[in-house]
């Protein structure tokens, strides 16, 4: 995994500050124009435009996407959201302690 530090962007849908992108690839690859992501806090896909800003990502991107790329947003969606539900349900069972 590599782990690039960029500009910090809030996330155009939950806005939380995204200051970092990793390639779970293990080529190395660094994030550029076109690039899409999934924002590690709310598993919004999201795509970078010509200035390195983050997007929601279009439907047209998606569709134009290749299917290995799509399994692995997907893949990387799952993992955030169900981090997400694993801490919900911890805050929610020590909420009622
Ligand atoms: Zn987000």
């Amino acid at each position: 995994m590599t782990t690039t530090q960029m500009q910090a962007h809030p996330c155009p849908s939950c806005h939380a500050e995204l200051s970092a992108a990793t390639d779970y690839t293990g080529q190395g690859n660094k994030p550029s124009t076109g690039d899409m992501t999934v924002c590690a806090y709310c598993a919004t896909i999201l795509q970078f435009d010509d200035e390195m800003h983050l997007q929601v990502a279009s439907q047209q991107a998606l569709i134009a996407a290749p299917i290995d790329t799509l399994v692995e947003l997907q893949r990387v969606r799952n993992a955030v959201l169900t981090r997400n539900a694993i801490q919900q349900a911890k805050d929610s069972s020590s909420a009622k302690r």
